[in-house]
């Protein structure tokens, strides 16, 4: 029987980062992959026998890491999964946003970024992160959404014990800043009471339907399985093939 190819791929391109996350399962180190890695990676013809390609392109090639703006080759990896992606998706804090990573972003347009932050409140988040880099996160999501269409930039929030009764005020302060899309990610490890973590997200939803803020419930009610659902997400635009790559 032929493999079901993959539609896209996510690569971890390094594992250093400036923040040190609660939930974090990168393991630590300064390992990096080179351009020339990524660039053979892509290229090779064995790929497409595990990946779908159409007209030379896969669907969608996401970055990972640790934190991929930290790689010094970052500019030339955007541009390069760029032409090889109908979407490039970007994993990332932003809490080490330049003028010349901006611009890059604001340049492609097949550009999806998926930004992690795991507290509407500074001092949860600095809990959380282990640094004070609540603002300067909060600074470069309104730089952001200024200069790339608010559909293509995701607050994805990890719900973990300590931010558990934020998840309300996370869906405020993502209407604040404009951001049409936010990805309540219910943390399975652990001994965590997946009930009350279902419901506190879902009421999020429930209040942001409410407050007829921009954002509609999607695939969270398809795929709700009390105990099993890794994820619960409140989203405009509907990213299903990724959230099955997840
Ligand atoms: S920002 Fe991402 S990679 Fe960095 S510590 Fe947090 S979860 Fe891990």
């Amino acid at each position: 029987m032929a493999m079901k190819k993959a539609k896209g791929l996510i690569i971890e391109i390094n594992r250093e980062c400036n923040l040190n996350c609660k939930f974090c399962r990168v393991p630590k180190d300064n390992r990096r992959r080179a351009f020339k890695e990524l660039e053979s990676l892509l290229e090779n013809k064995e790929m497409e026998d595990v990946v779908e390609y159409k007209e030379g392109k896969i669907k969608y090639l996401g970055i990972s890491g640790g934190e991929p703006l930290l790689h010094p080759d970052i500019l030339r990896i955007l541009k390069l999964l760029s032409t090889k992606s109908d979407e490039v998706v970007l994993a990332t804090n932003l809490t080490i946003l330049n003028e010349k990573i901006l611009d890059a972003l604001k340049k492609l347009k097949n550009i999806y970024i998926q930004i992690n932050l795991p507290s509407p409140n500074p001092s949860t988040y600095k809990k959380i992160v282990g640094k004070d880099t609540f603002s300067v996160a909060i600074k470069n999501i309104k730089k952001l959404t200024k200069e790339v269409e608010a559909y293509r930039v995701a607050i994805n929030m990890v719900v973990c014990k300590e931010n558990i009764d934020e998840c309300k005020n996370m869906v405020k302060l993502c209407s604040q800043l404009n951001v049409e899309n936010l990805r309540f990610h219910v943390n399975v490890g652990g001994n965590i009471n997946h009930k009350d973590f279902l419901a506190k997200t879902m009421e999020a939803q429930d209040y942001a339907l409410e407050n007829d803020l921009p954002l509609v419930v999607r695939i969270a009610s398809e795929k709700r399985r009390e105990g099993i659902i890794p994820y619960i997400t409140v989203d405009k635009q509907v990213y299903s093939d990724l959230f099955e790559a997840y």
